[in-house]
């Protein structure tokens, strides 16, 4: 599990982060808000950028890709309401942080990342902070995970163009997918609840995530 807190530097920038960023702006899930403060994001970003960790704004990692907001990171675990029990995927691991967060709320993690560097080093952050229900995959997330499915709750933290129909088939009975929908300047967070084996579908609210590439999101560029 995470670091302790009583001996981390960090915790009174990470408290003042779940305050005045998540709870202040409508974040009320209990359990996500104390996730979120037991996690040390710090520890998943570039060493020269610990303190831009609990800013207001996404943060840069390696293959010029990012650790989601704060807030967007909290509104997206909340929306897939994850209970203690729940099976869970999550579609771009990159640094492994919201990995950990879905960790601290979920029986088990399966997180796929299509750069195999990111994945090797959100593997080795998630060992050094001791999260053992997290299974770190390399791979096309636009295709889920089928052998380890069905999950209670998909989680994408990259930007599709429509939801791809085999993250919906992957979800269990009453699952929820949390994906951000649209082109690659803007999108709709969209929540979207399996009930009878329909989609139904909600958008939440804009957003701006780095592009799902891949088979069923967009296709890198030649
Ligand atoms: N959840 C991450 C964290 O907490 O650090 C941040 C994710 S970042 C906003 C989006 C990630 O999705 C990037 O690492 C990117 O490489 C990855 N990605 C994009 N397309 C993907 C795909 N088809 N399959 C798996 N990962 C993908």
């Amino acid at each position: 599990m995470a670091a302790n807190p009583e001996s981390d530097p960090y915790a009174p920038l990470r408290h003042a982060m779940v305050e005045t960023q998540l709870r202040a702006r409508g974040i009320r899930d209990e359990r996500v808000l104390a996730a979120m403060e037991r996690v040390p994001r710090h520890l998943f970003a570039p060493s020269y950028n610990y303190d831009a960790a609990y800013e207001d704004h996404p943060v840069l990692i390696a293959q010029n890709q990012t650790i989601s907001q704060p807030f967007m990171v909290a509104a997206m675990v909340q929306a897939a309401e994850i209970k203690p029990a729940d099976v869970v995927l999550e579609v771009g691991t990159g640094s492994g942080y919201q990995a950990a967060v879905l960790a601290e709320l979920a029986a088990e993690v399966f997180t796929i990342e299509r750069f195999a560097a990111l994945a090797e080093s959100a593997q080795r952050n998630l060992a050094h902070l001791n999260y053992a229900n997290v299974v770190v995959t390399i791979g096309d997330g636009s295709e889920g995970l089928p052998q380890y499915a069905p999950y209670d709750a998909i989680v994408v933290a990259a930007a599709a163009p429509r939801i791809p129909q085999a993250l919906v088939e992957q979800l269990r009975e009453d699952g929820r997918l949390v994906i951000p929908v649209g082109n690659s300047e803007e999108q709709q967070l969209h929540l979207v609840q399996k009930r009878d084996g329909m989609p139904f579908v909600q958008p939440l609210f804009g957003c701006k995530f780095v592009p799902l590439i891949g088979r069923y999101g967009f296709h890198p560029a030649t």
